[in-house]
């Protein structure tokens, strides 16, 4: 409960001076304590594989930190797959996670040896039209429409997503695909995101395994592994509690007990995507206030905006914010926290209770370490910030430098114009 920054004032005092306002600054004592932490609770299936989705943090420094800890790489675009293969992560470490696959993507992964995890029944032809002979190991993804449950709470909608097969779509993959050859397959799931429960995963892997159960006895393949995929949520507001990751662990622990190793099934390995659980509660982007303004109501302009955080204007999702300095001041002020962009969702924070904002105060932006820097964008010509990691050691090195006016205008570099352009 509550929430403290991984940082003091006193040492982004000291970051700015070689590092400006704004950037992501990454944890990585927290993100090494995390994904060891995973790593126990999951223990107990031999086979236990992290697919860590890059999507949600594509900085190699930090995906090579996961990797010490067996992660893989889950993922959904050419770019990622480049990544990935340029980190030297290789063959089956990769699951690729697509959907609306161009074909240049699934002959990419294919000649890496990636897994690839097949978003819908009419992309059996398209893949085998593309590689010839298809890979040895597939995996399908499965969405049972509907309404994804935990007991009575509503916790997402499949039924209106658009990834994934229906129940006998998958039945019918499964056959086609072996007698097409394959000998292995896998089953993939995200029926909920953000989750903040410890019976999220239990109850999908539950629901996996009685699928798997009866894939097996329809079909007569074998199920090598079941993918969880992501949707471990983490605490954005204080007043939640946090996911118990060995509750969770233990959880699925119990349904695969309880429903593949009755059936002789007590081989197959659990695979996760966690992207958000991994990383998200790791990151802060922290910012500067460089105006105050009062009008209809208190604004606080800060000097990031949108483009360096995109779910509050995206979403509405709450982001903590701590004035740092004044962590243990009473909160009796009510501002708009907002961005610079000509949008008026670019608002960090709406009647947000806080202290006293001074200008020149240092702004954290909490739990940004995942779908933060990643979904950046360069609307206003906004340019994208650095990102940072705080070391165990204390130290701090950059891990991708912010972008400059010459990023911005490169795109025009085999055109006329460019050489019109000074930068
Ligand atoms: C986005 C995504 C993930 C990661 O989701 P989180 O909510 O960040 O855990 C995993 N798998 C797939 C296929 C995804 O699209």
């Amino acid at each position: 409960m509550g929430k403290k920054p991984f940082v003091t004032k006193e040492q982004i005092e000291e970051i700015v001076k070689q590092y400006p306002t704004p950037f992501h600054i990454y944890d990585e004592k927290g993100m090494r304590e995390n994904a060891k932490a995973l790593k126990e609770a999951f223990a107990w299936n031999p086979g236990f594989k992290e697919y860590f989705a890059v999507k949600a943090t594509p900085n190699p420094y930090l995906i090579n930190i996961l990797r010490e800890y067996g992660c893989g790489c889950d993922c959904s675009s050419y770019t990622e797959l480049m990544l990935s293969e340029a980190m030297g992560v290789k063959g089956e470490d990769i699951m690729f996670s697509s959907n609306e696959t161009p074909a240049e993507e699934y002959e990419y992964a294919n000649r890496i040896g990636a897994i690839i995890n097949l978003d819908d029944i009419t992309h059996i032809n398209f893949l085998e039209k593309i590689v010839g002979k298809l890979p040895e190991t597939i995996s399908c993804r499965y969405n049972p429409g509907g309404v994804f449950k935990i007991s009575t709470d509503i916790m997402d909608n499949p039924g209106d997503a658009k990834y994934g097969m229906t129940t006998e779509q998958i039945f019918e993959a499964f056959r086609i695909l072996k007698e097409k050859g394959v000998k292995k397959f896998g089953i993939h799931s995200f029926l909920a995101s953000n989750t903040v429960t410890n019976e999220y995963y239990p109850t999908l892997a539950k629901q996996l395994f009685e699928l798997a159960v009866e894939l097996k006895k329809k079909t007569g393949v074998e199920i090598a592994f079941i993918n969880l995929s992501g949707g471990i949520g983490i605490p954005y507001r204080p007043e939640q509690e946090k996911n118990d990751i060995y509750v969770i662990g233990e959880g699925v622990r119990k349904a695969f007990e309880e429903v593949l190793v009755p059936e002789g099934m007590g081989d197959v390995s659990i695979y996760t995507e966690l992207g958000r659980y991994m990383m998200a509660p790791y990151g802060h982007l922290v910012t500067r206030a460089i105006h105050e303004k009062h009008t209809h109501k208190e604004y606080i302009g800060c000097d990031a905006c949108a483009v360096n955080l995109m779910r509050p204007a995206m979403y509405g999702a709450y982001h903590h914010i701590t004035v740092l300095g004044k962590e243990e001041d009473e909160c009796n002020k009510v501002y708009d926290v907002v961005g610079s962009l000509c949008e008026n969702n670019d608002k960090f924070a709406i009647d947000r209770k806080l202290p006293q904002i001074d200008k020149g105060d240092y702004l954290v932006i909490h739990d940004t370490g995942a779908h933060g820097y990643a979904m950046g964008y360069n609307y206003n010509g906004k340019l994208k910030s650095a990102e940072l990691l705080l070391k165990e050691d204390g130290s701090v090195e950059l891990i991708r430098r912010a972008e400059t006016p010459k990023d911005y205008f490169a795109t025009f570099d085999n055109l006329d114009i460019y050489g019109k352009f000074k930068f």
